[in-house]
């Protein structure tokens, strides 16, 4: 997701700041380019211009060309566009509102295929594990109105099993506004915290799927509406969404598979063409694989500079009690040395492999592509252990100690090549640069505790 992209956009800005001083031509060119960047990712034609006119007009104007940096400069523009694009960062905007007497109650939507169960059941996981959101525990309760597929509705019983949330006993031969009104009985009177209506989908938009949805939004009154669209899909995704959010009042979209090679056009697009905010990605077939969308961490990642929040938040899910401990007394003297980027990288395939975190870490990208690694492969990880392997103690401790002769010793000791080398000496300065950064906001306490 998102990789040709951020290459495309990575190569201009990496022109951009190669030079000292810019000119207004030089930023149109890239500008221009950055245009069809967003096009060939799929991006919705205006929102595409919208982007670039705004980062155009702000880049040329004010200080920026004058300024010590304008290359880096243009850069953070285009960052913040990003951030624009995708909807902001509201902290309060990625949960979802529960914030009713209880029952709060969440109606997903979406069409047949498009990830809405598999979502459903992930988001009740979510909801029900406080590991997972940070907040307290919620008592989950989930029911499928889906009556046109044949047994959708045990589908949703058997994922219930799997995420250890409870599902509506099943009732054969009830109508989807019948199964609503009972779900919302049993939910109050059983003491749920939050209902999870799984409506039935449709293989296209179709008038009979919208009146449904809305006499079940009538009986229900969900706090609630969250359109789930398949982020493959591209354009098409915006389209059903655009649909949809005409018809029924959605509060929020959240879009599957985006771990899938979709050009990330849908994600690109969605607030902008619907003026719903993207709230969860969802981003394997697994029950634990779906994230809370923040519009920073994405444009970080899109732009190549790592989402450093997302890796600390994935580690402290699956790593160790006391290697969380070692690493924070680390992190809070910022420090950070090969031995810790060498425990790090062991960590790395115990939290799901290379592919799966490779855009979170800045300055990856490039080491991967610079080792011809396929991505997810562990082939890397295998390169870059052997690297820091081939050092010696007082390297480990003290990379800044590596000048171009032990350069060489390393990369014949590895079996790689002194490109190899630099770039893992660079990945190891970003990550410590980052890791500084965290030491600033706090320390990873503090960082956890702003992330609620
Ligand atoms: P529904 O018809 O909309 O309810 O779709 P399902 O929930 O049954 O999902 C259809 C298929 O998509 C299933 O095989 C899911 O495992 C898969 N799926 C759902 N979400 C994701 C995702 O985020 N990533 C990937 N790779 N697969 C997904």
């Amino acid at each position: 997701m998102f990789d040709s992209l951020s290459d495309r956009l990575g190569g201009v800005f990496d022109r951009l700041r190669g030079r000292g001083a810019l000119t207004e031509a030089d930023v149109r060119q890239a500008m221009r380019e950055v245009r069809v960047a967003l096009l060939e990712a799929d991006v919705a034609l205006p929102v595409a211009r919208q982007f670039v006119d705004e980062v155009t007009e702000e880049a040329i104007g004010q200080n920026v060309l004058r300024s010590v940096t304008p290359g880096q400069q243009v850069v953070k523009i285009v960052n913040d566009a990003l951030v624009r694009m995708l909807g902001g960062d509201d902290p309060e905007g990625v949960e979802l509102n529960l914030n009713v007497a209880p029952p709060a109650i969440v109606m997903m939507v979406g069409l047949q295929g498009s990830g809405k169960t598999t979502t459903t059941a992930k988001i009740a996981k979510r909801l029900s594990t406080s590991s997972m959101t940070g907040r307290s525990a919620k008592k989950v309760l989930m029911a499928s109105l889906d009556v046109n597929r044949p047994a959708a509705q045990e589908q949703l019983a058997t994922l219930g099993t799997q995420v250890e949330v409870a599902t509506l006993p099943i009732i054969a031969g009830q109508q989807p506004v019948e199964i609503a009104r009972r779900a919302v009985q049993a939910a109050k009177l059983q003491g749920f915290d939050v209902l999870m209506l799984d409506t039935a989908g449709r293989l296209h938009v179709d008038q009979a799927l919208m009146d449904e949805m809305k006499a079940v939004a009538d009986v229900a009154q969900p706090q609630e509406i969250l359109l789930v669209v398949d982020s493959l899909t591209g354009q098409d995704a915006v389209n059903v969404a655009q649909n949809f959010s005409e018809q029924v009042p959605l509060t929020g979209v959240v879009l599957t598979r985006m771990d899938g090679d979709a050009r990330g056009g849908a994600a690109l697009s969605m607030r902008a063409v619907t003026g719903k905010p993207i709230k969860f990605a969802g981003v394997g077939e697994k029950l634990d694989q779906l994230e809370a969308f923040h519009a920073s961490r994405v444009a970080g990642r899109i732009l190549g500079m790592g989402d450093v929040v997302s890796l600390v938040e994935r580690a402290a899910e699956s790593i160790q009690q006391e290697d969380a401990e070692r690493m924070a007394n680390r992190l809070a003297k910022g420090q950070f040395d090969m031995n810790d980027l060498r425990s790090q990288l062991a960590q790395m395939k115990r939290m799901g492999g290379l592919g799966a975190l490779a855009g979170m870490l800045p300055g990856m990208k490039k080491a991967q592509a610079a080792m011809d690694a396929t991505p997810g492969s562990d082939k890397m990880l295998v390169h870059l252990d052997a690297m820091i392997g081939s050092m010696t103690v007082k390297e480990r401790a003290k990379p800044e100690l590596i000048n171009a002769k032990r350069k060489i010793r390393i990369a014949k000791g590895s079996g790689t090549t002194v490109q190899e080398v630099n770039k893992l000496l660079k990945m190891h300065q970003e990550m410590s640069t980052a890791m500084k950064k965290i030491k600033k906001m706090g320390g990873l306490k503090g960082m956890m505790a702003m992330l609620g």
